[in-house]
């Protein structure tokens, strides 16, 4: 049986080590477990630590797990994964947050969709350009769609998110460079860092460390 308390306070550990380093204050980073294709089972033990942000990429298995953990309070979810206009309503319905935003009918359609405290919204970039990931790559094309998408009621725009490349040395460059493109836009939140690099992730100022494989072991296939 995997130990996710175990896991929870290592990680926790390692983002109050990383924090330090930083000289950064732990209460600026938020964790969220990415719970994706992981039984409910998983998410009810990490909330029975104390964890309370989780993170799904899947917009109906968001919704299924949201409606499986509706009895728990305070959990948060963040929907983190790309999102296409017709599955908006079901991350609008449940999520706190969504980090994935690429364009502006996604960022219409949540806020047409939304009913009460605006959704938090990250705007994905992508500034090395892999053609596996979403996201805008430019710094005029982020700053035209958080302008646009800022203007929309039901929805809020709080950062950037930005998935690196694997490679340690790209991956602190593309940090580097996403935390300046978020200054520059004068937006606080910056969703990155995984597994791979959450503590690299905290050394350029993410403020949301999405984690999924550290807190629940390898995902199912
Ligand atoms: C799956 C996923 C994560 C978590 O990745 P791990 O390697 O399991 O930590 C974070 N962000 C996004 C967008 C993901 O799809």
């Amino acid at each position: 049986m995997i130990d996710i308390a175990a896991n929870l306070a290592a990680v926790r550990a390692q983002i109050h080590a990383a924090c330090a380093r930083a000289g950064r204050d732990p209460a600026e980073v938020t964790l969220v477990a990415v719970s994706k294709l992981q039984p409910v089972e998983l998410v009810r033990a990490a909330y029975a630590s104390g964890q309370r942000d989780f993170g799904e990429n899947y917009a109906q298995e968001l919704r299924d797990k949201a409606r499986a953990c509706a009895d728990l309070p305070g959990l948060r979810w963040h929907a983190i994964g790309p999102l296409q206009t017709n599955k908006a309503k079901y991350v609008a319905a449940v999520a706190d947050s969504f980090h994935a935003l690429d364009r502006l009918e996604v960022a219409e359609e949540l806020g047409r969709r939304r009913v009460g405290t605006p959704i938090r919204c990250f705007v994905e970039v992508n500034v090395a350009g892999e053609s596996t990931k979403s996201g805008v790559r430019a710094e005029e094309d982020a700053r035209r769609l958080v302008d646009a998408a800022s203007r929309v009621a039901g929805i809020e725009v709080v950062g950037l998110m930005t998935m690196p490349p694997l490679e340690g040395e790209a991956a602190a460059d593309v940090f580097a460079q996403v935390g300046a493109m978020a200054k520059g836009l004068g937006l606080t939140e910056l969703s990155m860092g995984t597994t791979e690099d959450y503590e690299l992730a905290i050394a350029h100022g993410a403020t949301v460390v999405r984690v999924g494989r550290a807190v629940f072991g390898a995902r199912p296939r």
